[in-house]
């Protein structure tokens, strides 16, 4: 039932497929059926237009890496150009998660140390993710041969206009060979897209996914902003407070749903889960489970939930997020169906902001935020809910004879209200304490909420995560719980801080640094103003000079100290 042959309908052979088998992908979103076969005739150029968050990346990812062999230490054979930092950190990782060619997969942005970009092209890079301005530097410096790439990739092409860096992509298609093919993607289709395509495109297939209007209006709709590693645990919390939760909790993948299913197990929960791999007559076991109430929670992907026909959910729980709007109506329609109303929750972490704002504008209902219910909230409702209980079994017939004559032992002997206790702690164990629920930390993304910084440092440095935030509380007088989502990369970092101490740790840390290079920027994470990452992309261009004149040593600062000893040793070998 799983729908790989799908992929292998589209011409992916057994590399490409075992790639995806294990990154759990089920079935090609709508764009990937679109542009793979389209993509591997080797023919045309390619202009695809689908929403954010449809899998656009794969879309060209997946043909690239069919076709690419890997040839280190010769010129480059892709090219893709996307308009921030973040989106070329996100496309590399979503590439290297899918090569199983050994392809050397790099990126290369504006405010990274120059020297390092230099070191890993040297060595060679197959496909390199870059934003334009970077990518211009090396063309213009000769530091880079873009003159025998098979592939340009114009990602997030419309964010690149908007951004205004349509100078640079076109002296960047300009200088690069004319035997290339060119694909440009994008969410929404600005004319000057169509204009920059007849300028420099040939052959041009225009393949479009539209994305349809849709609401779903018995539902209520709520979100609540969630680190991905607390996701979890707010679940729990949603399902403790309700009083007969039945629902559907939907995750992206099959490994995802596994995993969910078995931490739900494990703290007691009935659950079971649905997806591709499961054969038909588990499947259908467990929608008559599902369907007799035996099991109250069902994890599910997308393609798994198809076809389920269960019509009085009181939850739909979008623990990721769906692929596009129509499978966000599609999933949470299952709430609201036949009169009964129900709530739709959706988790949004941190890196889901992006793809969520684009996808509520999509959806034309309201989706209202709210905060998780406190582990206290959580505990008073769970007492109440086991003296209801109780109070249930007291006054049915269901006393049996048996317990009531032990019952009578036990209290000849102990006090009414220990043994009561006592008995309360073997069947709850500490279940009903504080401690046992976990804090999930509160955090906002809306306009003024988080900000992410870029941190020109990393384990090239000697830093690590913990290191770096001790070195943020040392310098900024930060909290611990005010960091989050640190990324330390080989020649620099990124950390996500509330956005109002955003500007005093740029302040701070940029006093450090006695160079005119910047230690911190504020990055954007799709929330920041546009433009933002523009100014930041001219001013990397700026560092990359000063960096050059600069020897390394003044240009850390009294950050040197971090300094790893290998490389000390290194340079004392010089
Ligand atoms: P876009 O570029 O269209 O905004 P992305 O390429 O960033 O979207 O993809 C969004 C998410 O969807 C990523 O986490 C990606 O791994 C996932 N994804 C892509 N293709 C599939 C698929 N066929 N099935 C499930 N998830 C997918
Ligand atoms: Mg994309």
């Amino acid at each position: 039932m799983t729908k790989i042959e799908e992929f292998q309908a589209l011409g992916l052979t057994e590399v490409t497929l075992e790639a995806i088998r294990e990154k759990g992908f089920e079935e090609p979103s709508p764009i990937q059926k679109l542009t793979i076969p389209t993509f591997l005739k080797d023919e045309n150029d390619i202009i695809a237009q689908a929403q954010t968050g449809t899998g656009k990346t794969a879309a060209f990812g997946l043909p690239i890496l069919e076709r690419i062999t890997a040839r280190k230490g010769q010129k480059p054979q892709a090219l893709i150009l996307v308009p921030t930092r973040e989106l070329a950190l996100q496309v590399m990782e979503e590439l290297i998660s899918l090569n199983r060619k050994k392809i050397a997969v790099s990126a290369i942005y504006g405010g990274a140390s120059m020297s390092e970009q230099l070191r890993r092209i040297a060595k060679g890079i197959d496909i390199v993710v870059g934003t334009p301005g970077r990518v211009l530097d090396h063309i213009r410096r000769g530091t880079i041969d873009f003159s025998e790439l098979r592939w340009l990739v114009l990602d997030e092409a419309d964010e690149m206009l908007d951004m205004g860096f349509i100078e640079d992509m076109e002296e960047i298609m300009a200088a690069t060979n004319d035997t290339k093919r060119t694909m440009l993607f994008s969410a929404t289709m600005p004319a000057r897209i169509s204009s920059l395509s007849k300028k420099y495109m040939h052959d041009t297939e225009i393949l479009r996914v539209e994305s349809k209007q849709m609401t779903a209006d018995l539902t209520d709709q709520i979100y609540f902003e969630v680190r991905e590693s607390d996701k979890f645990d707010a679940l729990t919390r949603i399902i403790d407070i309700e009083p007969d939760f039945y629902g559907i909790v939907f995750a992206r993948t099959k490994v995802g749903v596994d995993e969910i299913v078995n931490r739900l197990l494990e703290r007691g929960y009935a659950a079971e889960g649905l997806h591709g791999d499961v054969s038909q007559a588990q499947r259908e076991k467990t929608l008559r489970k599902f369907k007799k109430k035996q099991v109250n929670i069902l994890v599910a992907t997308d393609v798994a939930a198809r076809g389920i026909d269960v019509n009085n959910l009181t939850h739909v729980i979008n623990y990721s997020l769906p692929q596009d709007s129509e499978s966000y109506v599609h999933r949470i329609g299952r709430t609201g169906r036949a009169g009964n109303e129900g709530t739709a929750i959706t988790f949004i972490s941190p890196s889901e902001y992006r793809q969520f704002t684009a996808m509520r504008k999509a959806v034309k209902s309201d989706i209202r935020k709210q905060q998780l219910p406190s582990a206290e909230d959580v505990i008073a409702i769970r007492r109440q809910k086991i003296k209801d209980e109780l109070q249930a079994v007291v006054t049915g017939e269901q006393l049996v004879d048996n317990y009531h004559s032990m019952a009578s032992e036990i209290l000849a002997e102990y006090d009414p209200a220990v043994a009561l206790a006592a008995l309360l702690k073997m069947a709850f164990k500490n279940d009903l304490e504080q401690d046992n629920y976990p804090e999930i930390r509160s955090f906002s993304v809306d306009r003024k909420g988080t900000a992410r910084l870029f941190i020109a440092v990393g384990r090239f440095d000697g830093f690590t995560p913990g290191k770096l935030v001790e070195m943020l509380k040392r310098e900024t007088g930060l909290y611990d719980k005010k960091i989050d989502d640190v990324r330390v990369m080989d020649s620099f970092s990124f950390v996500t801080v509330p956005f109002k101490d955003a500007e005093m740790v740029t302040k701070k840390l940029n006093r450090l640094s006695r160079g005119d290079k910047p230690l911190a920027e504020i990055s954007t994470d799709g929330n920041a103003p546009a433009g933002e990452d523009k100014r930041n992309e001219r001013r990397g261009r700026n560092h990359t000079r000063s960096e050059r004149r600069m020897p390394e040593r003044e240009r850390r600062g009294p950050l040197r100290n971090f300094e790893s000893k290998s490389k000390r040793d290194s340079r004392k070998r010089k």
